[in-house]
């Protein structure tokens, strides 16, 4: 599953919908993204979803603040971000420094701007079926699913992770009744027992655990689709930036056995913008 394609037609698709919005004279949607210190990765996330809102014909703002912001000035902008008229949805790339909760920083974001969907009430919404806005990257799986027409009703999915940002969201959706749902799902985390014999039962694995070529060929059955979400950076002397980025799985030995496999990089990470930027339009069509 090629994420440069998938992410193109999602692109495309979404950029004509602003396209039609402007042309109709409606307002042009606006993602507002805020970063706190500079962590070499989250420069390269937001300097990303900034470059593609202007691709896409959206308007950005991006605010910055030094690490050690204290936690009161850093709710204050973001209340008045809330309150900005303009601004359709609002981004904290996390993490944050260890001082500012980040749970206070998601619950300060107004649940109609919440475009990456981890403010509880989006969760909550989730949960329940009920329109949402779901977090990037388990939304850019989904739509990967739907753009290569992956079977997924009444397959057996096994999600490796239960972050709030992936491995959670990721089970729920999969669960749901949604039309690349209906799945029966069993979630793994770091005190799961026998994780190679749940594995070996999968239809569909998804890897969500942040630990560089874990899932290996010996642990799954054959023809089952994988989909890597991890994301490390490994250092690698042969290369200039002097790290390479690895996925979860050792592509070696699973792409054989699989009937779909995506790539790290080039897979899961592409789709996360695009549902951004999907989240982002929704967010304004809906106020
Ligand atoms: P996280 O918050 O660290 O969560 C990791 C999860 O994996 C936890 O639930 C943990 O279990 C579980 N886990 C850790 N070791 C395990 C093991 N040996 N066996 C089974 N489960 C294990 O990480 P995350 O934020 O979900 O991210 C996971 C990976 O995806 C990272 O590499 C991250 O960089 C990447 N990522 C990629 C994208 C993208 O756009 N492609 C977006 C977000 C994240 P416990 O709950 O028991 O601790």
């Amino acid at each position: 599953m090629d994420g440069k394609v998938a992410s193109a037609a999602i692109k495309e698709k979404v950029k004509q919908l602003v396209d039609e919005r402007k042309a109709r004279g409606l307002k042009t949607p606006h993602l507002a993204a805020i970063l706190v210190g500079s962590d070499g990765a989250s420069e390269t996330y937001v300097a990303s979803k900034v470059k593609t809102c202007g691709e896409l014909g959206f308007n950005s703002t991006l605010i910055r603040f030094d690490s050690d912001i204290d936690e009161a000035t850093l709710l204050q902008q973001i209340e008045k971000l809330n309150q900005d008229e303009d601004v359709d949805g609002i981004l904290v790339q996390l993490p944050l420094p260890k001082h500012v909760s980040e749970e206070k920083v998601i619950e300060t974001i107004s649940p109609a701007k919440d475009v990456d969907g981890f403010h509880p009430v989006s969760v909550g919404r989730l949960v329940q079926g009920l329109d949402s806005f779901i977090p990037a990257t388990p939304y850019g799986i989904m739509l990967m699913l739907e753009y290569f027409q992956i079977p997924t009703v009444g397959k057996h999915a096994v999600v490796i992770g239960r972050s709030n940002i992936v491995g959670r969201p990721m089970s729920i959706l999969l669960s749901s009744q949604l039309p690349y749902g209906n799945c029966t799902v069993t979630v793994c985390h770091s005190k799961t027992k026998n994780l190679k014999e749940l594995t070996l039962q999968a239809d569909i694995i998804v890897a969500a655990l942040g630990r560089p070529g874990f899932l290996t060929g010996d642990m799954m059955k054959e023809g089952a689709v994988v989909i890597d979400v991890g994301i490390t950076r490994v250092p690698d002397a042969t290369k200039k930036k002097g790290f390479a980025i690895k996925g979860d799985v050792d592509f070696d030995s699973v792409a054989p056995k699989s009937s779909w496999i995506t790539p790290v990089p080039g897979g899961v990470g592409l789709m996360t913008i695009g549902a951004l930027m999907m989240n982002t339009l929704a967010a304004c069509e809906r106020r």
